[in-house]
């Protein structure tokens, strides 16, 4: 499974348009929307997870771009809502890189961001959603 978290800028003639639902019907993409927003010219920029084989993320890439829109590529970091971390400990035991860890005796579970390689196995262990994965940066899809 190939995974990529794109940023979409749709010029203001194509924001209506379904692109986006074809991504699933034509290229069996799946899709995790994280942002998306409408700004006053009309334009709009959305931030989307696209899952899929990399052969059909790439065709899909292309449809993308012959419809006008930009995409550019996001680098993924991982964070910690720490509103939501209730220190269960569920995270540290998928954990590869000892990112997340258990620090004793006050059972308090220490992040260290500079260890996470970004494997996204925290996500769906996490049970209060509090571990997410968000883009750092952006440059043109090639
Ligand atoms: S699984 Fe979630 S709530 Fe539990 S310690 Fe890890 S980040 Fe916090
Ligand atoms: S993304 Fe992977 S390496 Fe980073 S904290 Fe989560 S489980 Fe650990």
């Amino acid at each position: 499974m190939y995974s990529k978290i794109l940023i979409l800028h749709f010029p203001s003639r194509e924001v209506k348009k379904p692109v986006i639902c074809h991504l699933t019907k034509y290229y069996d993409l799946t899709f995790t929307i994280l942002k998306a927003t409408i700004l006053p010219r009309k334009e709009g920029i959305m931030v989307l997870e696209l899952s899929g084989t990399k052969k059909n993320f790439k065709t899909a890439v292309q449809y993308l771009k012959d419809q006008g829109v930009i995409v550019k590529n996001a680098s993924q970091e991982i964070n910690r809502d720490e509103k939501k971390c209730i220190h269960c400990g569920a995270c540290t035991a998928v954990c590869p890189t000892d990112a997340l860890s258990i620090s004793r005796p006050d059972m308090y579970i220490r992040f260290d961001k500079k260890k996470c390689s970004v494997c996204e196995l925290c996500i769906p262990t996490c049970l209060t959603r509090a571990m997410k994965i968000q883009p750092t940066s952006e440059s043109f899809f090639e």
